[in-house]
């Protein structure tokens, strides 16, 4: 077996050192950096089985540690070194892809090996999940693409047909038309959902600061251009936060399309910020005065294809929550909804902020 090493703390490198020679057998080798770059250029090939990497080094701060294996790509498995004071940032790395961490206080023979067996054994598994997903998404990507094609040409063929008939067509032919009309944009609609929720597994992805006040703006705008009913909304001062910017703003304009769609008033929609100091997460809250739901569905509306009503009363694909969940995820994020039927929802998104 061989192991990356990134430890600049002589003593620890060797204490670790040592620890791998009792735990493993001895075709085992250890290749030690003191910095994260180098180590970083390693992590590209296979070289490796598996890397054991401390969090501050001489060519990285903490912060960046967490920036740059945030947005690593390898399929050798890591393994976070902390010291007393950085759990709780690698608990928050392990969403990002790292294997497990190894409290340095906390090692022994017993534990370094159970851990390297363990985060071994997960990677293939996931790496090997990760390519059948790449497979049924291609497949799905593609199918997509020639639905797209095909729904497109049957919604101009329908309009080409009502043009030659002109004058002659009759008031049972224009309602068969009006039918095929809505069904040709109700397969519009889940082709863009389903190529919206492809197009959001993102798994490596890369953020910049995004200001949520510009995304509400840029929402509205669509929203306002589009043919939806009108309604009021309230904006809080929003924060900033770490992100991908596209991603957000479909995260922003499904929820805010489900609260103006699903409503029989006047619809309101309240979206507030409030900082939660024990989670160190912007809480972002989506409130609304709509028909709201069963507490027994509230869980069941985040699966891809899951609608409480018929397309008749509501239109719609049943991939919007998904695909909101899906970007909620790649942020490392949480959302939860609140509702009562008849009684409006809220939907809660928490963006947990790394504390640096
Ligand atoms: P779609 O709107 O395309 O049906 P979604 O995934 O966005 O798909 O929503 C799933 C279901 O959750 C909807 O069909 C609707 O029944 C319910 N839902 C979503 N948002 C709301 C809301 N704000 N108020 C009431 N029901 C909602």
């Amino acid at each position: 077996m061989q192991i990356l090493l990134v430890e600049d703390n002589q003593d620890h490198a060797l204490l670790i050192q040592d620890l791998i020679g009792s735990a493993f057998s001895d075709d085992t080798s250890v290749h030690t950096e003191e910095n994260l770059l180098p180590a970083m250029d390693l992590l590209s090939d296979k070289t490796f089985d598996i890397c054991l990497c401390d969090l501050q080094l001489p060519d990285s701060s903490i912060g960046e540690t967490i920036d740059r294996l945030k947005q690593i790509e390898t399929c050798v498995p890591i393994i976070i070194l902390t010291s007393i004071n950085d759990e709780n940032v690698a608990h928050k790395l392990l969403t990002y892809g790292m294997q497990d961490f190894l409290p340095k206080d906390e090692l022994n023979i017993n534990l370094l090996h159970r851990i390297c067996t363990y985060a071994i054994k997960r990677k293939q598994q996931q790496i090997l999940l990760e390519e059948r997903t790449s497979d049924m998404e291609a497949f799905c990507r593609s199918l997509s693409h020639d639905f797209k094609g095909m729904v497109r040409r049957i919604g101009s063929s329908s309009k080409i047909i009502q043009e030659k008939l002109g004058e002659a067509i009759t008031e049972e032919l224009s309602d068969w038309f009006r039918l095929l009309d809505t069904n040709v944009n109700a397969i519009g609609a889940l082709e863009k959902g389903l190529y919206d929720y492809l197009s959001t597994n993102n798994l490596a992805i890369v953020t910049t600061e995004v200001d949520l006040n510009v995304v509400v703006e840029e929402v509205c705008a669509t929203l306002e251009g589009g043919e939806d009913q009108s309604y009021n909304i309230a904006v809080s001062e929003l924060p900033s936060i770490n992100g991908v910017r596209s991603q957000l703003f479909i995260l922003f304009y499904n929820l805010i399309q489900n609260a103006i769609k699903y409503n029989e008033n006047e619809p309101k929609i309240n979206i507030a910020h409030q900082f939660n100091k024990k989670s160190h997460s912007h809480v972002i809250t989506f409130k609304d005065n709509g028909i709201g739901m069963k507490e027994e569905y509230l869980k069941k509306i985040f699966s891809p294809f899951y609608r409480l009503h018929s397309d008749r009363k509501y239109q719609g694909s049943g991939l919007g929550l998904s695909i909101v969940k899906r970007i909620v995820e790649n942020h490392g994020a949480d959302i939860r909804v609140e509702s009562k039927e008849g009684s409006g929802s809220c939907f809660f998104v928490s963006f947990s902020q790394l504390e640096h």
